[in-house]
């Protein structure tokens, strides 16, 4: 928490909210035999789901998938759902987009060829397309931003010859073990709540500091040991936390001052513009990561470098040196496949177009403004943020400054109730907190739908 700011966390009844949620449960249940026997049956699956995150769904067990097109999604109950989830972003083109659909069928049915060993041509107009966008001149490609972020922390630690990577309280890139960290306002930097069996204590790999901090990110800096600093322009994974004016230009101006290269993980932040938030909010990045949107759902992901860290690496690599190409450490087998690229290909020409954002922008705005008018009419200590075409409400206000002031608003709770409430009248919202995403398909009777069980949600529960 920020000392000299009003921090509120809800209050609500308590009770009152305790038996809703009863209710909400039991009605989810009852909606959902299909999903449920699903879920029961599943007796070789750790956890009863395909991953253990799965489980993190309201209501005690996941929705089954029957079908999915564009904004929709029908559970094998037969229900319809508006979904802004929209796979935490890995569906942001829409579920199944017909353009990526169709380039995918060319090249694994009609051509052949799923993963080879071979690059395809489509490589290099998807690494010019990858630069239009985002500046960078030259890429790698990967099947997730997760691997991205892990070979690009690597390749920065190998040009700066640095141990520690400087991330901020609460931030997420995926199981990055580096990323699991949190400073304390001493300085020190420990392991994350939860963390699963950290390789090494995190204060050998990494400095965190708290986002929108400049100066404890100067004092870390000044020890002279941080590769990297790898952010997302604005925190998505903890709520939405805006930068302050300035914070990221600042930041930029820090890591050259300091000898450390900046790591902009665009992978949810693409919510801002075609070029992301480098792009809009101009942005100078040493290495680039993104992953998830950009092949349409199909695994994808990139790191984009500049020239200068990209000739900085090849110094280094070769023989006796870096081994970039077989086991140093850089690299998937099926990393760059004929299908993952061709995805990339056309979801970026055909369906993620620069002219896709305007609409899906105007309608997380207008997703923000009703939710902002629901909280303001029931007076409720609640903010709400957009992002570009993602918007997330929080129960804290004003709306949260750093990780930690937002991490302090969480409600389990009254999370689970809301987004049940919206499950069971056919919303669905991330299951971790309470994210909406618009896909170019999304529709303003989409949000209009959103914006009424959700106003009745909040009734529901101060009448
Ligand atoms: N970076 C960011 C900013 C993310 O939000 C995530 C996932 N939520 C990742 C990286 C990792 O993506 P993936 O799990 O697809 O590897």
């Amino acid at each position: 928490m920020t000392s000299g700011r009003h921090f509120f966390v809800a209050t609500i009844n308590r009770d009152r909210l305790a038996t809703l949620l009863r209710a909400e449960q039991e009605l989810y249940i009852e909606r959902h035999p299909g999903s449920l026997a699903l879920y029961r049956q599943a007796g070789h699956l750790f956890g009863g789901v395909p991953m253990t995150w799965m489980s993190a769904w309201s209501g005690g067990f996941p929705l089954y998938l029957d079908h999915a097109h564009a904004a929709r999604i029908v559970d094998v109950d037969g229900h319809t759902f508006v979904d802004f989830a929209l796979g935490d972003t890995g569906a942001m083109a829409g579920h199944s987009p017909k353009a990526t659909i169709a380039a995918v069928q060319h090249r694994i049915g009609d051509l052949g060829g799923i993963t080879t060993m071979l690059p395809t041509a489509d490589a290099e107009w998807v690494g010019a397309e990858l630069t239009r966008r985002f500046g960078l001149p030259l890429w790698s490609f990967t099947l997730s931003a997760t691997d991205a972020n892990r070979w690009a922390i690597r390749l920065a630690r190998l040009v700066t010859g640095r141990p520690k990577i400087l991330v901020f309280n609460y931030c997420y890139h995926g199981s990055v073990d580096e990323a699991f960290a949190i400073g304390r306002p001493d300085g020190t930097t420990v392991s994350r709540e939860g963390n699963v069996a950290p390789p090494t204590p995190l204060d050998v790999t990494t400095r965190a500091v708290e986002f929108n901090d400049l100066a404890a990110v100067e004092r870390a800096l000044a020890h002279g040991d941080v590769a990297a600093i790898l952010t997302e322009p604005a925190l998505t994974n903890i709520g939405i936390v805006l930068p302050d004016p300035g914070f990221l230009e600042a930041l930029r101006a820090l890591a050259t001052k300091y000898g450390a290269l900046l790591m902009i993980d665009e992978t949810h932040t693409i919510s801002v513009g075609p070029g992301g938030a480098t792009e809009a909010w101009g942005l100078e990045p040493d290495i680039f990561i993104i992953g998830k949107a950009i092949g349409g759902g199909i695994p994808s992901g990139a790191y984009g470098l500049s020239q200068e860290v990209a000739d900085r690496i090849s110094a280094m690599a070769g023989p006796g040196g870096a081994d970039i190409i077989d086991v140093g450490g850089v690299g998937g087998t099926l990393a760059g496949n004929a299908m993952s690229v061709a995805a990339m290909r056309a979801t970026l020409e055909h369906v993620l177009t620069d002219a896709s954002w305007p609409a899906m922008i105007e309608l997380a705005t207008l997703f923000t403004d009703d939710v902002a008018a629901v909280i303001a009419e029931h007076d409720l200590p609640w903010s709400v943020t957009q992002l570009g075409a993602r918007a997330e409400y929080r129960f804290t206000s004003p709306a949260p400054r750093t990780g930690s002031e937002s991490h302090a608003g969480n409600d389990e709770e009254l999370e689970e109730f809301l987004h049940l409430f919206c499950a069971n009248r056919g919303v669905l919202i991330t299951p971790f907190h309470n994210m909406a995403l618009m896909c170019p398909e999304t529709t303003r009777h989409d949000v209009d739908r959103h914006t009424a069980v959700f106003s009745e949600a909040v009734r529901t529960l101060v009448s």
